[in-house]
């Protein structure tokens, strides 16, 4: 995993399709490998978000009636007390707390959606660890009735596949705008354009698009064994895949190799991919892949891992089942549990 980044986890990938447009044939089936669909449970595979790319920047779109938005404060979501999203209306007055405009997200069959970021509101407690993917604490603003701002991954489990597809797409370019306010050329101040899709340097006249960060997460087996690893900071008892960023002039087989190693010292063969998973903590893509170890000596870097380990295919059964003596089931929404789940199975 590459320590530059701060990288969490979801989980699961790889096969033999080919890496584009894997065929969504129904919602929750994200993928077919070796002619059997991977089954995933879980928030942001497609959900039918109509991107409307050519209604960027344009006027009319911010002006229809049936505009609403999602509110973000800080990657967390403004939510009802049934853990859905509330969405609110373009003028709604508590966006004197945004800095910069909603950006326009797409079209959904009840209209245009936008994405709104409270950059600008403080709210009075402690933050620490807000953001974290422990963060079980929500905030109230005064200006939404009815609302908290909850931890997005808590609410994975309950949101529906277009829901969670605007949310991906809305915390990820909201994350993006949040840190690329300046000019990477310049370093002046940069504006927000086409609806957030791009941003504009006044005073060189560089354009900055969103960005999307590769990461590959790897199901390594060997045989009837799995490899599941534990970073430092995780909460007792929850482990996963093994994850880490592409790096420049990487393919995704060389990623899984060279994290595989980094993390674990173990030499990897075949890889293949499976599936991948938008993830927008803050704005990675996962590459879900397999790879076979070719061999079974664990060396961890202490930096990356707290533990790994080898895990046979009945033990896994049993961490899914929640029966296990020290390792707990994956989370719900993630390709890690996807992955592990299938693999279990011998699905892939
Ligand atoms: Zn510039």
């Amino acid at each position: 995993m590459a320590t530059s980044h701060h990288l969490e986890f979801p989980g699961v990938g790889g096969s033999r399709i080919p890496a584009c447009n894997p065929p969504h044939v129904a919602p929750n089936v994200a993928a077919r490998v070796t002619g059997v669909p991977l089954q995933f449970s879980h928030a942001f595979q497609p959900g039918g978000l109509d991107r409307a790319a050519h209604l960027r920047g344009t006027e009319p779109i911010t002006a229809d009636p049936s505009a609403r938005a999602f509110v973000f404060w800080r990657g967390k979501l403004l939510a009802d007390a049934d853990n859905q999203p509330l969405l609110v209306a373009l003028d709604h007055p508590a966006f004197v707390d945004c800095r910069e405009p909603a950006v326009f997200l797409g079209l959904v069959p009840d209209g245009p959606r936008f994405a709104a970021e409270l950059s600008l509101w403080h709210p009075q407690e402690d933050a620490a660890t807000i953001g974290q993917f422990t963060d079980q604490t929500h905030q109230v603003h005064p200006g939404f009735a009815g609302g908290r701002l909850v931890e997005i991954r808590g609410l994975m489990p309950s949101l529906n596949l277009l829901d969670a597809e605007c949310i991906a797409t809305g915390r990820a370019l909201l994350g993006w705008h949040g840190t690329h306010r300046f000019c990477a050329n310049c370093g002046a101040p940069s504006l927000v354009e086409k609806s957030g899709w791009q941003r504009q340097c006044p005073q060189c006249a560089t354009q900055h698009f969103p960005r999307t960060d590769p990461v590959v997460i790897m199901a390594i087996t060997r045989g009837e064994k799995l490899l599941l690893g534990r970073g430092p900071s995780w909460p007792e008892r929850m482990y996963s895949l093994l994850a880490g960023f592409v790096e420049p002039g990487e393919t995704i087989e060389s990623a899984v190799r060279r994290e595989t190693m980094e993390e674990s010292r173990i030499a990897v063969g075949e890889v293949r991919y499976i599936a991948s998973q938008p993830w927008p903590f803050p704005m990675s893509l996962m590459f879900g892949c397999m790879g076979e170890a070719l061999d079974e000596a664990i060396t961890i870097d202490p930096v990356e891992l707290a533990d790994a380990r080898w895990v046979t295919r009945t033990e896994v059964q049993s961490i899914l089942a929640g029966t296990h003596p020290e390792i707990n089931a994956p989370r719900r929404g993630a390709i890690a549990g996807a992955l592990i789940e299938a693999w279990a199975e011998r699905r892939i």
